[in-house]
């Protein structure tokens, strides 16, 4: 069975890889401040938003300038504050809601990546009228045009700013999955470093990682091309350069945008190239007991790379060097062993030795199980 399932995902991804230069990937133009995006709904002449806000960021006050400037170009706006860690279906179908009864052009999405997922699926079921966000589940189930979609992250660590794919939460069966499709990818992304200059220091050290580990497994993957390697190595070099400045000082505003910009270009890497066990394992985690997302991928990344042992040296060497934290003529030797998952080393940003968990072990205990969860069930591409 392992044998026939090992043969399914690989020509599964040699299918993908072979069609890679000729999918509809697109990038989302970029927008540098919140204030941006006025004029452009007004030069769209759109007069009514559906906004789906993380409900702790706008009680921090993040999104009152933009529903300011909304009301005084006269463009009404419906808000939704995504209150989950993870969107539901309900959530999806209360924003729906709201949507259609404001008569909604577009939607604009202000958070991490619960209220951009949250905002994609909207936009989908907008789309897709008919077909319920159960059926959505899996790849390419959309193929038509959603509304207008302006995400603005307030972490840097997603990247699903940029990327196809939104992960939702059934309530009823406690599952969580993947809707990947092309119509999901936002048409406009603002990287503005203001709105993450208050995120806690664990916030932006478990979120940044994750962006690595986005960034990494994208990059020794099967599935690169030119453009993911770039962005990876950018991805790669902006956090080795930034994460701990803006885990010491989160007012450093200079490394917040530069922190953006990784998480960015990371997510362009892995929605065409892919995650890989790190992913797969840490979405388990984080459905089973909770843990969060970054910090699930930060304390099993190492011991994956070991795991994964010559297979990947010679790309993690290039990463390193374009780190760093080796000089490029360093000479590569192959590892002694390619078995010691259970090695004490670490392989993370010197940010994880100030407090956090290096072993998956120390993770459970200090992140008790949640009551309701469950495994979500494993797909190569989400974040
Ligand atoms: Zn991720």
């Amino acid at each position: 069975m392992k044998a026939i399932k090992r043969l399914y995902c690989r020509a599964y991804q040699l299918v993908f890889r072979t069609a890679l230069p000729v999918l509809p990937y697109r990038q989302p133009k970029l927008l540098d401040h919140l204030r941006e995006i006025v004029p452009l709904l007004e030069d769209k002449q759109i007069s009514s938003i559906l906004l789906v806000a993380d409900a702790g960021v706008r009680s921090l006050g993040l999104t009152a300038a933009l529903e300011e400037s909304l009301e005084r170009a006269h463009i009404a706006c419906a808000v939704y504050e995504q209150r989950m860690p993870n969107p539901t279906i309900a959530n999806v179908e209360e924003a729906r809601a709201l949507y259609i009864e404001g008569k909604a052009q577009a939607i604009i999405a202000v958070g991490g990546g619960s209220a951009m997922d949250c905002a994609k699926v909207v936009g989908a079921r907008i789309a897709r009228p008919n077909k319920p966000v159960q059926k959505m589940r899996g790849l390419l189930r959309i193929l038509r045009k959603t509304p207008l979609m302006i995400a603005v992250p307030t972490t840097a660590g997603t990247g699903s700013e940029t990327t196809l794919a939104a992960v939702i939460t059934d309530s009823e069966t406690h599952y969580k999955y993947p809707i990947n499709d092309f119509a999901l990818i936002p048409d406009y992304a603002v990287l503005d470093a203001e709105l993450t200059l208050g995120l806690p220091p664990q916030i932006t050290a478990t979120t940044g990682l994750d962006a690595l580990t986005h960034a990494v497994e994208a990059y020794i993957g099967r599935s690169t091309n030119r453009l993911t390697r770039a962005m990876a190595e950018e991805a790669v070099a902006l956090i080795a350069g930034n994460l701990q400045a803006v885990y010491l000082d989160g007012g450093n505003l200079e490394a917040r945008q530069h922190m953006l910009r990784a998480a960015y270009c990371a997510g362009i890497a892995f929605a065409r190239s892919y995650v890989g066990y790190v992913h797969g394992i840490a979405h388990s985690l984080g459905g089973q007991y909770g843990i969060a997302h970054g910090l699930a991928n930060a304390v099993i990344l190492p011991h994956m790379l070991r795991r994964y042992g010559a297979s990947c040296t010679a790309r993690l060497a290039r990463l390193a060097a374009v780190a760093g934290l080796v000089p490029p003529e360093t000479t590569i030797r192959p590892p002694r062993s390619t078995s010691s998952a259970g090695s004490k080393r670490g392989t993370n940003p010197s940010v994880c030795r100030q407090g956090f968990p290096r072993s998956v072990k120390k993770t459970f205990l200090r992140w008790p199980a949640a009551p309701t969860g469950r495994a979500i069930r494993s797909t190569p591409s989400p974040c």
